[in-house]
């Protein structure tokens, strides 16, 4: 069997990068906790303050990579890095590269972008995260990221630039999903997808944060991480334009559906095993007559 595609690889078979380090600096981010907690590549500070890696730029990306290629995924595109990733994403689309832009979008990087690979709209698909419609929430969890307004005009301006657009809102960021979807969703033209904060306790940062934060930000999304919340979420978007669950939800809805299957055969079961009399030929009734 097919091995299940989890994390960015359900969107993407490569990933391309060329930096250590994101000044967005997440307090989830899954990248800074390999670079510095898991692997030692750098300090907290050096991820701050991240380092171009000239090598990375200066190689050929002459492969086409059949199911696509996502750049970036370990850092985001800033107008500190932006000469160097503009280079590097006109050497994948020469190749003939599908490439997935995923960023929390700065104005002044994707209209750089859009009007200089108008040649090559048909290979590029921008995906913003946006994880909340609410700035103060974005403000906590993603201090050096750009702000909801400008995401949202960065999403717009691709949209009407003729560009495939599509928003992550992974992870989300509050219990309240649904409003990014609706904030967002006219500047769509794909998907829309929804996924939780995968392995909170280990990952995510909280040394900077005070008492008031955690009981205005953490403690509620934690609470929104619930199973029975998730299945609210799914029971509410399924059927939405372009939504897609990414493999965190579709692991709580697979949950769901197997203890649902298994109820429903224990009833069967049960059900057979109080009508066993009719297999007599005679109605319940018959019997006790
Ligand atoms: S933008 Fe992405 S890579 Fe940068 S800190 Fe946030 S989660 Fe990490």
């Amino acid at each position: 069997m097919a091995k299940k595609k989890t994390g960015v690889f359900e969107w993407a078979e490569e990933s391309v990068n060329i930096q250590l380090g994101c000044e967005h600096n997440c307090l989830y981010c899954y990248a800074r906790y390999d670079a510095v907690s898991r692997y030692h590549r750098c300090t907290q500070e050096q991820w701050e303050n991240p380092v171009i890696n000239q090598k990375k730029v200066d190689l050929s990306y002459h492969k086409k990579i059949k199911a696509g290629v996502m750049f970036p995924s370990t850092h985001d595109i800033t107008p500190k890095n932006l000469s160097e990733y503009l280079c590097v994403l006109r050497k994948l689309l020469d190749a003939g590269n599908q490439v997935l832009i995923v960023s929390k979008p700065h104005w002044d990087c994707i209209t750089v972008i859009c009007e200089n690979y108008t040649d090559y709209k048909d290979q590029i698909t921008f995906r913003f995260t946006i994880g909340s419609a609410s700035e103060d929430v974005l403000k906590f969890w993603e201090p050096g990221a750009p702000n909801l307004t400008e995401r949202l005009s960065c999403l717009e301006y691709a949209y009407r630039q003729g560009y495939k657009t599509s928003v992550s809102c992974e992870p989300y960021l509050d219990a309240w999903p649904s409003h990014v979807y609706v904030a967002s969703e006219q500047w769509i033209t794909g998907t829309f997808w929804l996924g939780k904060m995968r392995n909170f306790k280990s990952r995510v940062d909280f040394s900077k944060s005070n008492a008031v934060d955690i009981t205005k930000y953490v403690v509620p999304l934690i609470n929104a991480q619930e199973d029975s919340v998730v299945l609210t979420f799914v029971e509410q978007m399924k059927d939405w334009r372009g939504v897609m669950f990414k493999d965190s939800v579709q692991a709580v809805i697979d949950k769901h559906r197997i203890k649902q299957g298994k109820a429903n055969a224990e009833a069967v079961v049960s059900g057979m095993m109080r009508g066993r009399g009719s297999f007599t030929g005679k109605s319940r009734r018959d019997q006790t007559a």
